[in-house]
């Protein structure tokens, strides 16, 4: 079975890029899960370095796909700059071979295909921003065929929008080109999942998950801390109120003192 890692970029106490109220540690994961899940419809195995909200080294994510193994490994962030900087940008190694390149530029071709809000050549490129010799951890360290995707710019308006509303679409357009990749056979398949009828259906509760589902881990995260706060709020009362016994019977003692003078 083909297994591919996927890498939602920061998480916990690292928010990534930030624009609109939102963070990119947030949209990351979300897209890697959407990855995960239209990859695992496909029969392939999946595997994500976070799961959830939590801080995670970049040498750990490594360490991961070195023990993973995996025939590919994809690393998912989004861009930061000016408001009017738009687009996607596909980073591998700068030293990548031809199977790596076409590969991404096969992932580029299915994103395209999408349709995505941009000002400027949506493009794959070797290295490092600014810097075509350096490399970004995730793609100078490991071992498989790897690539870092910039999903648009979280600091432009209609890109955070497109990331938000057609994540699943995105997603599907990486799986496709990794199934490619890695040898298997694209489907259109019905998953009979969450009682859905048809693709398309399926399609629309998943967008719905997508787009909820950073809403729902704040709220997930402010309902805990309130929690907390309540369980606070009675051990006060409780000590409060042993307080006030104390006062009670120390009165008493005062009145029975003052009496028996
Ligand atoms: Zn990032």
């Amino acid at each position: 079975m083909s297994k591919v890692l996927i890498d939602p970029g920061h998480g916990g106490i690292d928010d990534g890029a930030t624009g609109f109220g939102i963070k990119e540690k947030d949209r990351n994961l979300v897209m890697a899960k959407a990855i995960a899940r239209e990859l695992r419809l496909q029969g392939v195995q999946a595997v994500l370095t976070r799961e959830d909200d939590k801080s995670i080294l970049l040498a750990d994510r490594i360490a991961l796909e070195h023990k993973e193994k995996p025939d590919c490994f994809i690393s998912c962030h989004m861009d930061a700059a000016a408001e009017t900087a738009s687009g996607m940008t596909i980073w591998v190694h700068s030293k990548a071979d031809n199977v790596i390149w076409n590969w991404a530029q096969d992932v580029m071709k299915e994103l395209k295909a999408v349709g995505f809000t941009t000002n400027r050549a949506q493009s794959v490129s070797r290295g490092y921003p600014g810097s075509p010799s350096s490399d970004y951890y995730v793609n100078r360290e490991t071992v498989s065929p790897s690539m870092l995707i910039e999903f648009g710019f979280i600091t432009n308006q209609n890109n955070l929008n497109e990331h938000i509303e057609h994540c699943t679409e995105y997603a599907k357009a990486v799986a496709k080109a990794v199934c490619r990749f890695v040898g298997v056979e694209y489907k259109e398949i019905i998953p009979q999942l969450d009682g859905c009828v048809d693709r398309v259906e399926y399609d629309r509760v998943c967008a719905l998950k997508d787009k909820f589902q950073s809403g729902l881990d704040e709220q997930q995260k402010r309902a805990e801390k309130a929690e907390a706060a309540l369980k606070q709020a009675a051990a006060l009362a409780v000590q409060t109120n042993s307080c006030l016994n104390q006062a009670n019977s120390l009165m008493a003692q005062i009145l029975r003192l003052t009496k028996e003078e």
